[in-house]
């Protein structure tokens, strides 16, 4: 049984691991023996992290910043991976941010920010680690999607978030109806509430949890770990027949 989600010899590139769910995947896909090509903003965090990696699970880890809002830099980043390790069978699609602001009173800035980084950056990493999986004929997209990939959320104002990740549902589907043929599989998570530094503030404050007490029916966020299971499925050869799907861990919470 263990072969079905081994992932050696395969390299995954995470986007956005320099902290938060973005570690924590590299790290559960490093524990499958996958080689990690990890990429963000900040050199030192991601400096950080691929020296655990590569203590922890003697898995080889290439760390390079990349504003995955310049698609410029994810076209030389993607390169980059590619001379190091030959090939990109993986990507895990997480960088991500966040902004709460109500509707009427959002700036462009925040709505922008958030459509481009959780959006846009999504499509753009895509299409360039597309075309090398297109050539290997073989790959597994995850791309991070949330329970706000299907309903908002009462009492919290993230129009640009909800859009975002409505988006990157669609996106998965379209993606994995065009790759089909080139043997890409493309699926999505959609988490819950996590600890990060994204939701560190929030996920901490008493008026919060009471929220996720009422909305989820588990009554608590995840704990480190709870995605793990999901994102190796996804990325190994145990999900070969799963394409367009969103998998939500949530607790229960969009069932209701
Ligand atoms: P964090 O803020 O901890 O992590 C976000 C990561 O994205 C950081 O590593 C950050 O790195 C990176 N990032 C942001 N903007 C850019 C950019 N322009 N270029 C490159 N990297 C960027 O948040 P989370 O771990 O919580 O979020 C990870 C993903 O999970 C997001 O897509 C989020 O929407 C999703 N998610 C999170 C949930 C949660 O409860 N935590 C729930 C559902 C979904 P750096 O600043 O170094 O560039």
């Amino acid at each position: 049984m263990s072969d079905l989600f081994d992932l050696s010899g395969k390299v995954a590139l995470v986007t956005g691991a320099s902290s938060g769910l973005g570690v924590q995947l590299a790290k559960a896909l490093a524990g499958q023996g996958a080689d990690i090509a990890i990429v963000a903003r900040r050199q030192e965090k991601l400096d950080e992290v691929k020296a655990d990696i590569e203590a922890t699970y003697g898995v080889r880890v290439f760390a390079k910043t990349c504003d995955v809002l310049d698609t410029a830099q994810i076209v030389e980043t993607v390169g980059a991976i590619k001379d190091f390790f030959g090939r990109i069978d993986i990507l895990i699609n997480n960088a991500g941010t966040a902004r709460v602001a109500a509707a009427q009173d959002q700036s462009d800035e925040d709505w922008k920010a958030v459509i481009d980084t959780n959006l846009n950056a999504v499509y753009y990493v895509a299409r360039e680690v597309g075309k090398v999986m297109i050539e290997q004929n073989y790959g597994r997209i995850i791309n991070l999607g949330s329970i706000h990939s299907s309903v908002a959320m009462k009492g919290l104002a993230i129009s640009g978030y909800t859009s975002s990740k409505g988006g990157v549902r669609m996106l998965t589907k379209d993606l994995a109806n065009e790759w089909a043929q080139y043997g890409i599989t493309v699926n999505a998570i959609g988490p819950a509430y996590f600890e990060s530094e994204m939701t560190a503030k929030s996920i901490n404050d008493e008026k919060f949890l009471g929220l996720i007490k009422m909305f989820c029916p588990m009554g608590r966020p995840g704990k480190p770990g709870e995605l793990d299971g999901a994102v190796i499925y996804f990325a190994s050869d145990s999900s070969s027949y799963t394409t367009g799907q969103l998998l939500s861990i949530d607790g229960g919470w969009t069932a209701l």
